[in-house]
This record gives C-alpha cells, sequence and structure tokens, in this order.
C-alpha cells in the first residue's frame, strides 16, 4: 500500500472493534467533535452483546467497585470505574426510552433485547457522525512517527489516534481473535497471561465418572479457591454437567483458579449438616438418605452415599461420628479441575494487555504515544453480573474524554 497522507486524514481517531467498548468510545468521541472512523473485521456489529445475558444484555450492576475485578493490578480500573459508573450507562438508556429491570445480586438487564443497547450505541454513533467501515479486515499497521498508518481491505486510512477495542479470546466463531494483542506486542507492551475466564470447569474422566449421572442437576453452593491473596468465594448456583461443573457459583471461581489448587464446594451452605443430622436422629427413624434429601437435592444425596453401609438404615442406627464424617465431606468437597470448557464456553478472557504500561485516567499506552486499548483486551477481568460491560463502558469513556479533537497528525 503507498504511505497515508495522514496530514490530510480525514478522521482524528481511529477504532479497532465494533464491539461494546469500541462503539461507546466512538459515540462519546465524535460527540465532542472528533472524526472518528471504527473498522471491524466481523460482518455485524457488537456480537457479544447481541448474545450477552441469554438475549437481554445484562449491561452493568447497581453495584461496582474495584473488588469486583481481577488483574495482575488491582488498583488500576480505579479511577476509570469512578469517573464513569453505572449511573451514567442506565442515564443514556433512559435517555433512549430503553426499559431494563434488576434480576439478581444489583445485574441490570434490558426487558425486551440485547439488540436494544447495540442500537442504542449505533444511535449515539449517529450523532457523533462516526464513520464504520464493517466488515473490514486490518492488514498491517505502521507508526510513521505522525501517526498511524492502518493496510486495511478497504484501502488505506492513517490517523494520529489510534483505540484497540478488540476485545477478548472467547467465543472464536462470532469474530474473536487475539489482534489486539498482537498490536500491543507490535508496540512493545507486555500481555498478562491470557487464559479463559466465567467457564464452566471439567474433571479427569476417573474423578468425574460417579458424578457424571447427575448432570442437569443444579443446587445453590458456596465455592472457594485461592490463597489468601488472591482467594475467590462466591456463593450462588452450581450446575452438574456431564464433564464437570457449571453455574454462576463455578463461572465465578473459574477466575480465580490456578492449575493444581483444589475447589473447596460447600453442597449445603446455610446448613449444619453434623448438628441437624445428630438433633434429627433424636426424634426420626427416617433413613440417612431419606433424611439428607430434606436439605439436599435427592439425587445428590442418593449417589453422595451410595457406598455408605448405613445409607438406607434408620438415623437411630448410625454413630454420631457418621454423620459428622458425611457432613463434613458435604461442606468441605475437595476437588481439583483437570481444564475447562476453553474458549468456546468462556464468557470472558482473563489476562492481556498489562495495565502497568498504560495510563488509567486514559487508557493511553506509556510506550507509543497516541495509542490506547479499551474494554476486554486490557488485563481488566469482570465477574459475572454485568461488570464486563461497565468495565468496557468506563475505560471506553475515560479513553472517549482524553482523545484529541481535531489533533491533525504532525508532517
Ligand atoms: C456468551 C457471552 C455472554 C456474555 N454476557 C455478558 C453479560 O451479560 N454481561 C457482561 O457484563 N458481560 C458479558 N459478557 C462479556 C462481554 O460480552 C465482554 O466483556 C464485552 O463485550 C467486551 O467488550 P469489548 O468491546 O472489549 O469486546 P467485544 O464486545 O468482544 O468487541 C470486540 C470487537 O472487536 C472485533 N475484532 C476482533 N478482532 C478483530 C480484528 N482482527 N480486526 C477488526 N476487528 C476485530 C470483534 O469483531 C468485535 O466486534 C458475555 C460474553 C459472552 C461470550
Amino acid at each position: 500500500m503507498p504511505p497515508v497522507n495522514l496530514a490530510a486524514s480525514p478522521f482524528d481517531v481511529v477504532v479497532i472493534g465494533a464491539g461494546a467498548a469500541g462503539l461507546y468510545c466512538a459515540g462519546l468521541a465524535g460527540q465532542r467533535g472528533l472524526r472518528v472512523l471504527v473498522i471491524d473485521h466481523a460482518a455485524r456489529v457488537a456480537e457479544k452483546i447481541r448474545i450477552s445475558g441469554g438475549g437481554r444484555c445484562n449491561f452493568t450492576n447497581r453495584d461496582v467497585t474495584p473488588a469486583n475485578f481481577l488483574s495482575a493490578n488491582p488498583h488500576f480500573c480505579r479511577s476509570a470505574l469512578a469517573r464513569h459508573t453505572p449511573g451514567h450507562f442506565i442515564e443514556l438508556l433512559q435517555r433512549h426510552r430503553i426499559a431494563f429491570h434488576e434480576k439478581h445480586k444489583g445485574q441490570l438487564f434490558c426487558d425486551g433485547s440485547s439488540e436494544q443497547v447495540i442500537q442504542t450505541l449505533l444511535a449515539e454513533c449517529a450523532t457523533g457522525q462516526v464513520v464504520r467501515w464493517q466488515p473490514c479486515a486490518v492488514h498491517a499497521i505502521r507508526h510513521g512517527g505522525a501517526g498511524f498508518e492502518l493496510d486495511t481491505a478497504c484501502g488505506a486510512v492513517g490517523a494520529s489516534q489510534l483505540v484497540v477495542a478488540c476485545g477478548g479470546l472467547s467465543i472464536p466463531k462470532i469474530g474473536a481473535t487475539d489482534f489486539g494483542l498482537q498490536v500491543a506486542r507490535q508496540f512493545g507492551h507486555q500481555i498478562v497471561e491470557t487464559r479463559p475466564a466465567l467457564v464452566p470447569l471439567t474433571f479427569a474422566l476417573t474423578d468425574w465418572a460417579p458424578f457424571s449421572a447427575l448432570a442437569g442437576l443444579s443446587l445453590s453452593a458456596r465455592v472457594a479457591t485461592g490463597n489468601a491473596g488472591a482467594r475467590g468465594l462466591f456463593e450462588d448456583g452450581l450446575l452438574f454437567t456431564h464433564r464437570g461443573l457449571s453455574g454462576p457459583a463455578i463461572l465465578q471461581i473459574s477466575s480465580y483458579c490456578t492449575p493444581g489448587t483444589p475447589l473447596e464446594i460447600d453442597l449445603a451452605p446455610g446448613h449444619d449438616l453434623a448438628a441437624e443430622l445428630i438433633e434429627a436422629k433424636r426424634s426420626s427413624r427416617r433413613t440417612l438418605v431419606n433424611e439428607l434429601a430434606q436439605r439436599l437435592p435427592r439425587r445428590l444425596a442418593e449417589i453422595w452415599i451410595a457406598d455408605h453401609s448405613g445409607a438406607h438404615q434408620p438415623l437411630p442406627a448410625l454413630r454420631d461420628r457418621d454423620f459428622t464424617a458425611i457432613a463434613q465431606q458435604l461442606h468441605k468437597w475437595l476437588l481439583t479441575p483437570s481444564g475447562t470448557e476453553g474458549y468456546r464456553k468462556a464468557e470472558v478472557m482473563r489476562g492481556g494487555v498489562d495495565t502497568r504500561q498504560l495510563n488509567s485516567t486514559s487508557m493511553q499506552s506509556t510506550l507509543q504515544p497516541g495509542l490506547h486499548f479499551i474494554g476486554e483486551v486490557v488485563d481488566v477481568t469482570g465477574w459475572l453480573g454485568g461488570y464486563n460491560f461497565q468495565w468496557a463502558w468506563s475505560s471506553a469513556a475515560a479513553c472517549a474524554f482524553a482523545l484529541q479533537p481535531g489533533r491533525r497528525a504532525a508532517h
């Protein structure tokens, strides 16, 4: 491709990625008077918004604090989250008359569909006169001293400022790529090791064989892992699958899992099973399995004590120490995942562009002036529950307000 005449470029900024963060940043920057071009290789905009929240987009959470995010640099997200809060995005949806509701633990969902969030972002881009090239692959990026030159499938283009909003690696079949990480590496950035997060966990076939018959069963559980430095603890739904465990509590804890470290699962949170069984023995002649089935799903109770000689004996025939041992195993089930269902099923990517080389108020690279990274490509990973979109909105806004309007590339 011939060199781009950056001084004559019709754009102040090129945003790569027409997803959550890219569209939000483009709309805000365009409305500040910047001339913005958004480029995306996929045929449709914001596919992840479309499939999010079961089609209703859990677009934020009422209660957002830095403690809801994981990063090698935990303080990095503070400034952006404090300056652009859930209230800002809620106000935007209200202005567009999008109805929403709170479902569980502060999670906000559209009453209608995720498409409403996409249409809102596109309308904001239209107000900001944002130009979008899509589908359009970016073949190469150069920094010519005056700005960024891009070779794309739609021709060469350039601008003094470049925003990388290419998202993470999860769900490659709808357009996820490692392009954002490649751009970061090209400009000398470190990458914090990436792996699937908010993802179902799998276990070795032999460990899982006794439980595979429970596939489809769900219950409320408390799940913990990690050490004092990065310990996760969640109480929420847990779902047995053919290959392992899923459900909100497991998706949450998956972000904290490290290879070889066991999970501690309490299958009867809120109960003191030893005390309850010992107490029940005084007045009940139920069998052990029937008594456990008062407190746990029956299928789980049956499988859990299938090999116990007293499973079908009445409670008075059993010793207190039998109850204590069974209770201990149910309150502290220790098992070590062998893997995850991978990026095919993961909601997000952990790790990404190392925030220690980004400015936390502008998302600008400290290595390459004019280069910015926003959204999931950055090493900030939210909990399940609307936090990842909130990071997309907050990081996008921090960037959009720091971009310089009318900044032409120098000759
Ligand atoms: C099934 C599922 C459900 C989810 N539900 C929720 C939810 O309810 N709430 C929540 O908070 N989070 C949810 N998430 C996570 C959330 O979708 C992401 O964290 C969020 O979309 C990240 O925004 P982003 O703009 O950084 O990336 P994305 O929204 O993924 O956008 C990245 C864009 O970059 C484009 N791109 C990629 N590579 C290239 C390239 N080489 N060239 C040009 N363009 C490229 C992609 O096509 C895409 O349009 C969910 C994720 C999944 C997979």
